[in-house]
């Protein structure tokens, strides 16, 4: 960002207050020119299950609206005990070996940040060098909060081309690791292309250079498991997998929880031990955070544990169901247009969608006329949508949209407007 880009509005503190009731009808009135995401027009961001989940989280939240998880081990001792019931109850989902351990964070990134960190200590505890920078291999696909708390802990991270079949290339990995090598993650599936790496082999490699493994299952760690108990082709991807000691899932993902709730776990306690921070030398007393964060929102705990409360596996398991039946169709809607496919054989809830004959990024502006925002992907060029039931329930409209642009680019004319940039975020 260019500074000007990030510079503030103009605008002055006011210096008398306004009632209540107008803030409020100001704030419903600015999301006016936000996109429709409650009809699945967001291609990411937000997901739905159904919406007594929604309700369920929010009611949680705000019971627990004031409370900070800060102080969960001394002030809120309930909150703390929540917490470690979301951990436990997710240690038992992945397979966790007994001993494991774990935290909630307040996301994907910090919990990626917490691992990363962790493994950075214990390398340099095994090298006894305080000093130690080392690097992390992963597959070009890894998504770019590695890159966040590489450039924050100043490590080197070796992104591996893909293979043909947009694949993790374990063999590729292999070859790029070395002596200064202390991390390799997989991810469930990635961000990109909706696939799981082979974490199986990655494990299998993780073990043989006795290097940590970590998986990122941010957005797939909550969903997987479901899948996988339908009888879904999901390969394994969690602690089963003996080469694996550290794994983040994102609770405000597939979890359905509200935000901001993540989790972060380790096959030891001893390995989860790297994570929290200590200081006691300044005039107040014993600081110990295990987050990134201080202040944090007990409602996201509250929220999660609820959740999970609620739904136990067999609701995950209806929703799973549900929500990937919807995604076949409309899987099977996009091929079923004359000149697009689906990119590489996604296998959760990320799917994207291509040409070989049409510009996908035209289609795509066409699409953005229509509301449909765009996500886009560089390599190769196409349409990306994390999905949830907020685009099941609206494939039907996708799909005619997406008939109709496609109709319009085949045919020509004018494409007007600026180009559309490829960005997440
Ligand atoms: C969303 C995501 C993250 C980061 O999560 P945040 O909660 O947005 O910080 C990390 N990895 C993958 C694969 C993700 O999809």
């Amino acid at each position: 960002m260019t500074p000007e880009q990030l510079l503030a509005p103009a605008m002055t503190f006011p210096q008398q207050g306004r009632p209540a009731e107008e803030i409020l009808q100001e704030l419903r009135d600015r999301k006016a020119g936000d996109v429709f995401w409650q009809g699945g027009r967001a291609p990411a961001f937000m997901f739905k299950a159904e919406a007594q989940v929604d309700e369920l989280g929010r009611a949680a939240f705000t019971e627990y609206f004031a409370e900070n998880a800060l102080g969960a081990s001394s002030a809120f001792p309930s909150v703390r005990g929540l917490e470690q019931e979301v951990v436990a109850m997710a240690l038992d989902l992945f397979n966790a070996p007994s001993g494991a351990a774990g935290f909630m964070t307040t996301g994907g990134s910090e919990s990626i940040l917490l691992a990363v960190h962790a493994c950075r200590q214990q390398a340099r505890q095994h090298r006894a060098d305080a000093r130690h920078h080392g690097n992390i291999v992963a597959s070009e696909t890894l998504h770019p909060a590695f890159d966040k708390a590489a450039a924050l802990m100043d490590l080197e991270i070796r992104r591996v081309p893909v293979r043909p079949d947009l694949r993790a290339d374990v063999a590729a990995i292999d070859a790029a690791i070395d002596d200064n090598t202390i991390l390799l993650v997989g991810s469930a599936p990635n961000f990109p292309y909706g696939m799981v790496d082979p974490i199986a082999e990655l494990s299998r490699i993780a073990l043989d250079h006795n290097v940590w493994l970590h998986v990122d299952a941010c957005v797939g760690g909550y969903l997987a498991p479901f899948a996988r108990q339908l009888g879904r082709p999901v390969p394994a991807f969690d602690f089963a997998l003996p080469g694996v000691r550290s794994m983040s899932a994102d609770l405000h993902k597939y979890g359905f929880c509200p935000k901001p709730a993540s989790t972060v776990f380790y096959r030891s306690a001893e390995l989860a031990a790297l994570q929290p921070f200590s200081f006691n030398t300044w005039p107040s007393g014993r600081f110990v955070t295990s987050t990134a964060v201080g202040t944090r929102p007990a409602g996201g705990v509250a929220a999660a544990w609820a959740v999970l409360q609620y739904l136990g596996a067999e609701g995950y398991r209806r929703i799973a169901a549900e929500m990937l039946a919807g995604i076949d169709r409309y899987i099977a809607g996009v091929r079923a247009i004359d000149g697009l496919h689906i990119i590489g054989q996604p296998d959760l809830a990320i799917v994207a969608w291509g040409s070989d004959t049409l510009d996908a990024y035209a289609i795509a502006k066409r699409l953005a006329q229509r509301g449909w925002q765009p996500s886009l992907l560089k390599r190769p060029r196409a349409v990306h949508r994390m999905m949830s039931m907020l685009h099941v329930e609206t494939v039907d409209d996708y799909l005619a949209d997406l008939r109709q642009a496609v109709a319009e680019v085949r045919a020509g004319g004018a494409d007007a407007g600026p180009a559309l940039e490829a960005r997440y975020s």
